[in-house]
């Protein structure tokens, strides 16, 4: 009898993640980085909790989730004790910001001086119910390829350093690096090589102008098309969902 876990077997799974692993590790290998700088961000949009709990069982600590309700009826069903770090990685609206403040540690889609505001305020809230203050990991989301189906800030150096700026004040977040989805080309991850060596050039410029109280240091790029070739220039978290979840 085949084990399954939701619509998966569990060998698939299984077989699914330790490729993917590989393959992290191989590309790591391939440009000197060690393969523990990479983090694989497991993105459960199209899942359920079945696979989820499979995937912790198997060592995956980050859940990535596109849409903050969804996360929130996983998180719940789940129950607290599975202890996993929760990734935002879809568009998140300012009205979200209450629902994705207290659902997620890290946040890979803002876009705007008023996104961050909504989530400072948010998270300021929460510190005063919770006593809790860890600032609120966060992302700013670039559009690189400039298509126009795509959120993120413009790839200049300016805007972003201007957005920087304004969220040294907001002390309930930190700002920990930049993300970028390259555009969706079937069969041909060589587009996306440009797109995340555009990525890694804005933060170590950004970097180089300290125009953040802390330096960037995480690069969030490659999904299931294309994640080996982020890795090979310098992704510190990839979001797969598809390669992880195939039969
Ligand atoms: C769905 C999604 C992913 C994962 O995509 P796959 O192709 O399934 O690996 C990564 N990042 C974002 C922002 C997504 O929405």
């Amino acid at each position: 009898m085949i084990k399954m876990v939701g619509a998966i077997p569990i060998a698939s799974l299984k077989r699914n993640l330790m490729q993917v692993r590989e393959r992290i590790a191989a590309a790591a290998a391939r440009v000197s980085r060690l393969p523990d700088t990479v983090k694989l961000v497991a993105i459960a949009k199209s899942v359920g909790v079945a696979e989820i709990k499979a995937l912790m069982e198997l060592g995956v600590t980050e859940i990535g989730e596109s849409r903050a309700q969804d996360a929130k009826k996983k998180i719940m069903a789940l129950g607290a004790a599975a202890g996993a770090h929760w990734h935002l990685v879809g568009h998140l609206q300012t009205n979200k910001a209450d629902q994705a403040a207290s659902l997620f540690q890290t946040i890979h889609s803002v876009d705007s001086i008023r996104v961050a505001q909504a989530l400072h305020k948010e998270m300021r809230k929460l510190a005063d119910q919770t006593k809790m203050s860890q600032p609120l990991r966060c992302l700013l989301e670039i559009n690189v390829a400039g298509e126009s189906s795509k959120f993120g800030l413009p790839p200049t150096v300016t805007e972003i350093a201007e957005i920087l700026r304004v969220t040294n004040d907001l002390s309930a977040l930190r700002i920990v690096g930049l993300m970028t989805m390259a555009p969706y080309v079937e069969n041909d991850a060589t587009v996306s090589r440009p797109i995340f060596q555009k990525l890694r050039e804005l933060r170590d410029e950004l970097n180089d102008q300290r125009c953040y109280s802390h330096p960037l240091i995480e690069l969030s790029m490659g999904m299931s098309q294309d994640y080996w070739i982020a890795v090979e220039e310098g992704a510190t978290l990839v979001r797969i969902g598809s390669a992880l979840f195939e039969i």
